[in-house]
């Protein structure tokens, strides 16, 4: 699914710079659940965005789905965004104005599909997230658990081969947390390829496989006994 050989990414600060990412070689295959941990500082945004592509890495490699990522135009990078990529952040970043199903509709509506179709791929995704019958209601109307579930269903609606999600508990109490995980594990299980950022050992522990950073390289790669998330639901 991907491969990132010696990836380097430094920001400049003043004159000098903060070398973040010193050499990161991970490859992660389809089906797997990984969890990307370190502590804070520790570039483990940095190395999502990058695989993300919402950032560039200064030096290395990254292959992603068989596809050389380098010296992508903007426009070819938001095409393979959009085809391989969905994404979840701790703060939902969701559309204010917009209900929930218009938040789930909008990565469609880069797809060309017609307005009819996209608000019906749309009520797919919010029912499987068990909130269909929220489709109406706008964010602030939602609690912080159900806006995390809009959001996965709009990360899911154009049916990417990965989902990442950094720190997508973070914003949330241990309950809802473990809500969330179930749900990750349930669409893990489902065959999705999942990475996610977390400095959460707990949250960690419900992945199959477990990668620290600690000084801008790994420095511990290794799978895990998956905890069930639905243990403590
Ligand atoms: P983490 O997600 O593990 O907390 P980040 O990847 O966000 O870490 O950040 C790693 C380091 O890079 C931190 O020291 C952070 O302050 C710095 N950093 C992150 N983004 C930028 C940026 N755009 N410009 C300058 N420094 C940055
Ligand atoms: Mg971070």
């Amino acid at each position: 699914m991907l491969e990132i050989k010696q990836l380097h990414k430094s920001y400049p600060i003043g004159d000098s710079s903060l070398h973040v990412l010193k050499g990161i070689d991970l490859s992660v295959k389809e089906g797997e659940l990984v969890a990307i941990m370190g502590s804070s500082g520790s570039g483990k945004s940095t190395l999502l965005n990058i695989i993300g592509m919402l950032d560039e890495a200064d030096e290395g490699s990254y292959i992603l789905d068989n596809v050389p990522i380098k010296n992508l135009n903007e426009k070819k990078a938001a095409i393979y965004r959009n085809k391989f990529l969905g994404f979840i952040f701790q703060s939902f970043n969701l559309i204010n104005y917009k209900n929930a199903v218009e938040n789930v509709a909008l990565p469609l509506y880069y797809q060309g599909i017609s307005r009819k179709e996209r608000v019906e791929k749309a009520m797919f995704h919010l029912g499987k997230v068990g909130l269909a019958d929220w489709a109406k209601h706008l964010p602030n109307e939602l609690s912080g658990g159900q806006k995390q579930r809009v959001a996965i269903a709009r990360a899911l609606a154009a049916e990417p081969k990965l989902l990442l999600a950094d720190e997508p508990t973070g914003a949330l109490d241990t309950k809802t947390s473990y809500e969330i995980m179930d749900f990750i594990q349930e669409l893990n299980d489902d065959g999705k390829t999942i990475l996610i950022v977390t400095h959460e050992e707990d949250i960690a522990n419900m992945c199959k496989r477990i990668v620290r950073l600690r000084d801008g390289v790994i420095m511990e790669d290794c799978y895990v006994d998956q905890v069930r998330a639905s243990q403590y639901v």
